[in-house]
């Protein structure tokens, strides 16, 4: 069993994913928590040279393969290896987040994006991804504060308008897939989350 949780920045879903980690734990399932961009030792070593300055001057293009490459080498190396051994597998962020960020926010076609999603994941799809949404000016607080940097800076309007598109871009892939995606209000409160995330997982396990 594959679930993955996306959203944009604030929502709460890498809090939520270990919540619902130690409670199916608890309940004796195996289970391997991971992130992107990450999660292998090679696609740490990419994540790297992602969040360095160096990446600064990457093309939107040298961006979009690298997070495919990092993918590649988490599916291939972590992801499938466990699946096979019927771990459940809850990943930070997967193939979604560049659908929005690289695809929708860096403006790229999306035959490149598609062409590069396919060939990361390799057939290796999630079987539910739970979609934290939350409104822009929420999310956007929220990082802020978990970043201590205070006082909004003069590029906030543009931050707001970004990550606006990106809730958006979420509730897209929501509508379109359906039968893998589920839409989980963040603005609640945590404990009223985390019992929707195990109801939403629970469906999923044989009884
Ligand atoms: O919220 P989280 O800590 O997972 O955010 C990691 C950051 O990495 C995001 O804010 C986003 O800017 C970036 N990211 C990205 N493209 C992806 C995945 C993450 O730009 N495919």
């Amino acid at each position: 069993l594959f679930v993955t949780f996306e959203g944009g920045e604030g929502a709460g879903k890498s809090t939520q994913m270990r919540l619902l980690a130690d409670s199916l734990r608890a309940r004796g399932y195996d289970v391997l928590t991971t992130r992107e961009p990450g999660g292998s030792v090679g696609a740490e070593a990419v994540r790297h040279v992602l969040l360095s300055g160096a990446a600064e001057s990457f093309g939107i293009r040298m961006e979009a393969i690298l997070f495919a490459a990092a993918r590649s080498d988490h599916v291939e190396e972590v992801i499938r290896p466990a699946l096979q051994k019927g771990t459940i597998v809850l990943c930070d962020r997967f193939m979604d987040s560049s659908r929005v960020y690289q695809g929708i926010t860096g403006n790229l076609e999306p035959a490149f994006v598609e062409t590069l999603e396919r060939v990361a994941v390799n057939g290796v799809i999630p079987d539910r991804t739970i979609i934290f949404d939350l409104p822009a000016t929420v999310g956007l607080e929220r990082a802020r504060r978990r970043a201590a940097s205070g006082s909004p800076d003069r590029f906030e309007k543009e931050q707001l308008e970004t990550h606006e598109k990106r809730r958006e871009a979420f509730l897209d892939i929501a509508e379109a897939d359906p039968r893998r995606c589920r839409v989980i209000d963040a603005a609640r409160p945590p404990d009223v989350i985390a019992a929707e995330v195990r109801e939403i997982v629970d469906a999923l396990l044989p009884d």
